[in-house]
């Protein structure tokens, strides 16, 4: 990644947040269950959910070879892909400085489609295995139409900006003596207990790995 960052990546707004090297903006892409790509379609911004996964300094994505999302990246049009962290509510003493802390990163870039077959898979490998460590060797293996059915494509993350709000609130000083609790509510994303699909056969029980993964 670059070591300064351009200035359509500068973080202008609380400068002191910003972030531009590998070491802070890879956890933080690593540890989004998803992304938000936002491209123009038809002349028009669009902000689309999916899933993502970084291996090395590449972002890969995947969906239906009809995805639009996933065509129009094909082609290579110009796309800016963000991940969102949110670690807590900031309650302050006064409305006005209520905040949130978070994590997030954006991402600015172009992105190619993987056609090389073990680029491909390994990217639908790292995918599956992000969202459920393990899950790629127990499962069963794609097939020649399913791979025909899916379409990798892939940004080299050349440069990314990361913006990181910790801490408590940060209140007037005139207001600090106010009889108004202020402080911290974390939030965290939690897996819940596995739910079984009813239509299991007999006697298949819950792998052991799956106790670990992504939300
Ligand atoms: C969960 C969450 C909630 C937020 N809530 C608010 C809110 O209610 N009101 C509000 O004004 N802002 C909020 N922000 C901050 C918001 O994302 C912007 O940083 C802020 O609005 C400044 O916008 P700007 O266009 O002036 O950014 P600028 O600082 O001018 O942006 C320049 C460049 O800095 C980088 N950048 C800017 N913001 C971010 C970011 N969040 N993460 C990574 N890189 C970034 C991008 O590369 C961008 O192109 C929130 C952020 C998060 C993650």
């Amino acid at each position: 990644m670059a070591e300064k960052p351009p200035a359509q990546i500068r973080v202008r707004r609380h400068p002191e947040r910003g972030h531009y090297d590998a070491e802070t903006v890879y956890p933080i892409l690593d540890a989004g269950a998803v992304c938000h790509v936002g491209f123009i379609r038809d002349g028009h911004p669009v902000v689309l959910p999916t899933l993502h996964v970084r291996v090395d300094d590449h972002l890969y994505l995947h969906g239906a070879v009809a995805s639009g999302l996933l065509k129009a990246m094909a082609k290579g049009v110009p796309v800016c892909v963000t991940v969102t962290e949110l670690d807590g509510l900031v309650l302050a003493r006064s409305v006005y400085n209520h905040s949130l802390n978070y994590r997030s990163v954006v991402v600015f870039g172009q992105a190619y489609e993987v056609t090389h077959p073990d680029e491909k898979l390994r990217a639908l490998r790292s995918l599956v295995e992000k969202v459920q460590p393990g899950r790629w060797a127990d499962a069963r293996q794609p097939n020649a139409t399913e791979l025909r059915a899916t379409r990798v494509v892939a940004i080299r993350i050349e440069s990314a900006s990361a913006k990181v709000r910790s801490g408590p609130p940060i209140d007037e000083a005139e207001d600090m003596d106010l009889p108004v609790w202020a402080g911290v509510i974390p939030v965290r994303a939690v897996r819940g207990e596995p739910e079984p699909d009813p239509a299991l056969p007999a006697g298949v029980e819950i792998p052991p790995y799956i106790a670990s993964g992504s939300v």
